[in-house]
């Protein structure tokens, strides 16, 4: 058996590797972007977002009694989703890299919405609240991806056929 407690601290410690993970990705995109000022601006934004998300779970786990010092064991777990974007080397990477951080977005937007319901059937209001403005954060960034995906994608098409060089 396993308690909605337990449950709930392990899945405190899925979003802080996942948190984890999003911090890489995000970092490798935004340092490789050139051509897209406005798309690196955003992702680099929402990069100093997630490194506080990552440490607004850590004082949510030490507030409920978990230990964080293990923390580096679980992280890697979403390293599978990360190499769909840091290992792309196509040249339209940039595509790529939008649709995988579409993506990655809504699984976040999923994981808070499943903490938020654990946290507050173990009445833990705080870890709620928590949840909840991280929650807001992703939900505005996969909006924002959303509505610049035309976008992004047409800035790509014009550089591609004027055969600019493939950096992104
Ligand atoms: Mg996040
Ligand atoms: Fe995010």
């Amino acid at each position: 058996m396993t308690s909605p407690e337990e449950h709930l601290m392990n899945w405190l410690r899925d979003a802080h590797a996942m948190e984890k993970q999003a911090e890489t990705m995000l970092s490798a995109i935004a340092g490789r972007l050139e051509h897209y000022p406005e798309l690196k601006a955003r992702i680099e934004a929402h990069l100093q977002e997630t490194r506080v998300q990552s440490d607004m779970l850590i004082s949510c786990i030490e507030r409920r009694g978990g230990d964080s010092s293990t923390m580096k064991d679980l992280i890697g777990r979403f390293a599978a989703m990360g190499q769909g974007v840091c290992g792309m080397m196509a040249s339209d990477e940039v595509i790529k890299g939008a649709m995988a951080g579409y993506a990655f977005e809504h699984v976040e937007v999923a994981a808070y919405k499943v903490l938020i319901a654990a946290a507050d059937h173990c009445g833990d209001p705080e870890t709620s609240a928590v949840c909840q403005r991280i929650l807001q954060q992703e939900m505005v960034m996969g909006n924002w991806l959303a509505e610049h995906m035309e976008q992004v994608t047409l800035a790509f098409l014009s550089r591609s056929a004027a055969n600019e060089p493939a950096r992104i």
